[in-house]
């Protein structure tokens, strides 16, 4: 003799749909086979709760089962045998959450062979690195898959089982009034199997976090920004599913020395006074392919060289990732500087100079600048007595 449907659920024969509901999540969360693997009272249980709910949560049967139990329902598409099955129910009240909430027992293998993950790495490099090209070892942490089970997510020896839910199409079938549901299995994610006895390595889940080593080139004339893409670098794909790319995104560096525009490279190189006003030469730092390589260059400095005046030297600037042959300059600015910190001596030797010097003749720049000042100057005058 069947138990009675309120007893099996705990529910009062007043009880709502919503504390029906409830009841029943928590009646089957406790009875569901996966949670008791190996008892066969809890599948006995498990089918008792669905039966039970089934009808209670149908309004129908459940006022024919008030007036007269069991007997009431035969012949309405509900004695035990014609039920919907109890997995069925189980799935149609618990949707989608039902993997989550079993975590391991629910482990799906889902569908089809998946791409694995793209993958992104940031790499700093220097200006020198990106200059002559380089070779460069990174430890990129990925997916891969796992040898123990070969991917399979299931314990050597063992295959992943037939889906119990869904009897291995992948989709269960829900009715609800006169409407049929159907629906992915939510028990294997609509693999039609699941892994029974999962790999001790992966605990199922067929791939492995490692952290590869990987030889990258750096290409020389490489650019702050730029991205290396590495095709079939990135995570394993699931199931045989096709690698990942990994991409590189590569910074450069400041440099102390050297600002990039484009292709080509500016330095500042500070002159003293002295030189500027005289002439003469100075070494510019530049970039060199190899370390014995020349990384000085001569830059003849004019006489009379102001601060900005620039020298530009050719091909002395970054190559191009586009063709070997171009490749860009290398911008020499001056920065004239005033000489600090002067003794008695070479304050009187600077003293005399300025006694000789005239503006017109020595300092154009200054004269003409303060002809203009002079001009402002007095026209301001004037708009000041008129306003006053
Ligand atoms: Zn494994
Ligand atoms: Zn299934």
């Amino acid at each position: 003799m069947a138990r009675d449907y309120y007893e099996v659920l705990g529910v009062s024969r007043t009880c709502s749909d919503v504390e029906l509901k409830a009841a029943f999540r928590k009646a089957a969360m406790q009875h569901h086979p996966d949670r008791n693997p190996g008892d066969p009272e809890a599948e006995i249980r498990f089918k008792e709760v669905n039966e039970a709910y089934s009808v209670l949560s149908d309004g129908q049967k459940r006022a024919a089962y008030d007036r007269y139990g069991h007997a009431g329902l035969t012949g309405m598409n509900g004695g035990g045998a014609g039920f919907q099955s109890a997995q069925d129910i189980f799935s149609e009240v618990f949707g989608d959450v039902f993997g989550e909430m079993f975590g391991g027992g629910g482990r799906r293998a889902n569908a089809g062979p998946a791409r694995g993950q793209d993958l992104r790495f940031d790499l700093e490099i220097t200006l020198e690195q990106a200059f002559s090209g380089d070779m460069v070892e990174i430890a990129v942490p990925s997916s891969q898959t796992c040898e123990t089970c070969s991917g399979s997510g299931a314990k050597p020896g063992s295959q992943p089982v037939q889906c119990q839910t869904c009897h291995g199409v992948g989709r269960v079938r829900a009715t609800q009034g006169f409407f049929a549901i159907e629906r992915t299995c939510p028990r294997c994610g609509g693999a039609g199997r699941v892994i029974a006895d999962p790999c001790r390595t992966c605990h199922g889940a067929g791939q492995v976090r490692q952290e590869r080593r990987l030889q990258v080139r750096i290409p020389a004339g490489v650019d702050d920004g730029a991205r290396i893409r590495l095709q079939g670098e990135g995570d394993a794909g699931a199931r045989g599913g096709p690698k990942g790319d990994l991409y590189i995104f590569v910074s450069v560096r400041p440099h102390e020395l050297f600002e990039r525009d484009h292709l080509d490279l500016h330095c500042t190189v500070p002159v003293p006074m002295t030189v500027a006003a005289l002439g003469g030469e100075i070494d510019a730092p530049c970039l060199g392919e190899t370390a014995d390589c020349e990384v000085k260059a001569k830059v003849r400095v004019p006489e009379g060289a102001q601060t900005g005046h620039t020298v530009r030297l050719k091909g002395r600037g970054m190559p191009s990732l586009r063709s070997a042959r171009e490749r860009g300059d290398l911008i020499v600015e001056l920065y004239v500087e005033t000489p600090t910190h002067l003794n008695a001596r070479q304050k009187e030797l600077l003293r005399e100079l300025a006694a000789t010097c005239t503006a017109d003749k020595h300092h154009p720049r200054h004269a003409g600048f303060f002809d203009k000042a002079k001009r402002f100057w007095s026209a301001s005058k004037r708009e000041e007595t008129r306003v006053g």
